[in-house]
């Protein structure tokens, strides 16, 4: 008999939570969704900014469960627009009747586990509390900003906007004197968008990136054809190294190519435009030379398109291998700085010294602004989960991942039972094209969840030497990689504190996919399952 109050509660309503909720359903599970914001969408209801787009194509990055859902929507560009990504969340949400079962403003607090009664008291910060068989986390890996430590921020006195929380209203920032902090994928969205429409824009940047063009375009045809055959098309992207049609079949270790070879290959990659740049070679993110090859060719693309010789240098990223900070996708990012109302303050030179009520102090030089914009990025793939205070007994998850995450195949961490986290760190999650993890986690999670109820199984943990090897295989695949080297988010270096462990499962989806199908085949091997 059922003693909770739900068999399961899902938190956060992007496209994780949604997909969960759907598949919950359709397999007779009681489900609800908790989600902190006012409406779905997670990353799409809540980075509103000018330019917001996805960097994975639109034909891919959408769900796959349902052939009429593929058929009937028409994405309209090969990189959809935040508006048009939200609208097709809503529509889905709308289709299958998901807001029903959906409390919206209601963030998730505390999770208490009770063995006694097998189940998780869910209290939030409306100061309800419910009980759930499973919890299962969909809050997101994107979904925390890191409030960055620059003094005086609360005292400017025009406006500021984080691009993480835009006004839905949107902004007029024409004519306005416009500053920009921070140039990862956020702020080089924003940048490009919003500057022809600025007095002027000043870009701080303490860290060039690279990007590669998207040459985004309108996908009519394209589109009809990938409809045509959408099922096969799927399942090419679930066994591919990053979960889309980026692993190009014939794609070869660098030594397999002559140097001629080697420039053509860029070439075509560059010219392909987006992420798959970073598949040029298959030892790209493991040989240095093969790495600085890659990373030459992009130096020199960003020399050719920005007018300014010295500034194009200081645009050019030199600190750490290309593809171990995540790689942007742009629109005429580079372009931008050869307008007259663009400057650059490059905070290597002239470091951010604090924000004043007039502007922003760099080196020697108060800058004065209108508005400031702050595209300063995100406690990634830990930080939701460490908001909440996660609690079985004596043990919390947030002392147990003090020294970083510890998880059996990034579904669950040992001592916290019937708790799962989709696309949690460990998984080969913000690597890959999030939708084709997504949807692999919620389905392997919902095949276990029927498999406990046709057994008659209440309770699912791991095995500590299970999560420890799994801890070690992560780690230790990483370490083969050039991924460390880079003061990135991927290995929680933008927080203050955070311990410095690289978070995703480097390996891929498609291997990835087969050790999950693996341990289910072999009776969920490495999970302890009791009545
Ligand atoms: P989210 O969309 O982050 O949703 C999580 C939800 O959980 C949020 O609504 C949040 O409010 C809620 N939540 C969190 N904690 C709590 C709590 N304690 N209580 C209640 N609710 C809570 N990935 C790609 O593959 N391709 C892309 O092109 C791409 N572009 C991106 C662009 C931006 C600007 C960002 C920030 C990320 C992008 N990502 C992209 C990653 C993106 O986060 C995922 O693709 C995907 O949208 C994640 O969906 P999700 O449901 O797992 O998490
Ligand atoms: P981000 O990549 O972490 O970039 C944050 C930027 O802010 C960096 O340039 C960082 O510099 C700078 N910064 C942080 N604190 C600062 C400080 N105190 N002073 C000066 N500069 C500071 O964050 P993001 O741009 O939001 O992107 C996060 C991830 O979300 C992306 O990598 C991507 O996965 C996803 N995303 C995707 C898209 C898309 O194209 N679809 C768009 C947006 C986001 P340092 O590099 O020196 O730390």
């Amino acid at each position: 008999m059922n003693m909770a109050d739900h068999d399961a509660v899902i938190i956060g309503a992007g496209f994780s939570g949604l997909y969960q909720l759907y598949k919950l359903r359709e397999l007779g599970f009681d489900a609800v969704i908790l989600e902190a914001g006012p409406e779905v969408g997670g990353t799409w209801y809540w980075n509103r900014y000018p330019g917001a787009r996805c960097d994975i194509e639109s034909i891919e990055y959408s769900y796959s469960f349902d052939p009429e859902l593929e058929q009937e929507w028409n994405w309209s560009e090969r990189y959809a627009a935040q508006p048009e990504l939200l609208a097709y969340i809503r529509h889905v949400s709308d289709k299958y009747d998901l807001r029903k079962d959906i409390e919206f403003q209601t963030r998730v607090t505390t999770l208490d586990f009770d063995d006694v009664a097998c189940h998780w008291t869910v209290r939030t910060d409306d100061g309800a509390s419910r009980t759930a068989r499973f919890v299962i986390a969909a809050t997101g890996c994107l979904s925390v900003p890191v409030q960055p430590e620059i003094e005086g921020v609360d005292d400017f006195g025009g406006d500021t906007y984080w691009t993480w929380d835009w006004p839905e209203e949107g902004v007029d920032l024409t004519d306005k004197r416009v500053a920009v902090v921070g140039t990862g994928s956020s702020g080089l969205q924003t940048i490009t968008a919003i500057a022809p429409d600025v007095a002027h824009l000043t870009v701080f940047q303490r860290t060039p990136v690279f990007a590669i063009p998207a040459f985004n375009h309108e996908i009519d045809e394209e589109l009809a054809e990938v409809k045509s055959r959408y099922p096969e098309f799927r399942a090419e992207s679930r066994v591919t190294r990053g979960g889309a049609h980026c692993a190009d079949p014939e794609a070869k270790f660098f030594d397999e190519y002559n140097p001629d070879e080697v420039v053509d290959e860029l070439s075509r990659r560059w010219a392909d435009g987006g992420l798959c740049y970073q598949q040029s070679f298959l030892d790209l993110v493991l040989d240095p030379s093969v790495n600085k090859a890659a990373a030459d060719f992009v130096a020199d693309q960003i020399r050719h398109k920005v007018n300014d010789p010295a500034l194009a240098e200081k645009l050019i990223p030199t600190t750490y291998p290309i593809a171990t900070k995540r790689m942007c996708v742009d629109t005429g990012y580079f372009e931008v700085y050869n307008r007259d109302n663009v400057s650059l303050v490059d905070l290597r030179e002239e470091p951010l010294k604090g924000v004043t009520p007039q502007g922003i102090i760099a080196g020697d030089t108060a800058h004065e602004f209108d508005v400031l914009i702050f595209a300063t990025g995100f406690d990634a793939m830990t930080g939701a989960l460490q908001a909440i205070d996660i609690r079985h007994g004596d043990l919390t998850l947030r002392d147990k991942w003090s020294e970083g995450p510890r998880t059996y195949l990034g579904l669950m961490s040992a001592g916290f039972p019937n708790l799962f986290t989709i696309t949690g760190p460990q998984s080969p999650s913000v690597l890959s094209n999030m939708l084709t993890s997504i949807e692999q986690h919620v389905d392997w999670i919902s095949d276990l969840l029927v498999v406990m109820r046709e057994r008659g199984q209440r309770r699912i943990e791991p095995e500590v030497q299970a999560e420890t090897t799994w801890v070690d295989i992560t780690n230790d695949t990483a370490d083969l990689t050039l991924f460390p080297q880079a003061a990135s988010w991927y290995m929680g270096a933008n927080v203050p504190g955070k311990r410095r462990v690289f978070l995703p499962f480097v390996a891929g989806v498609d291997v990835y996919k087969q050790i999950c199908d693996g341990v289910a085949v072999a009776d969920y091997h490495g999970f302890e399952m009791t009545a």
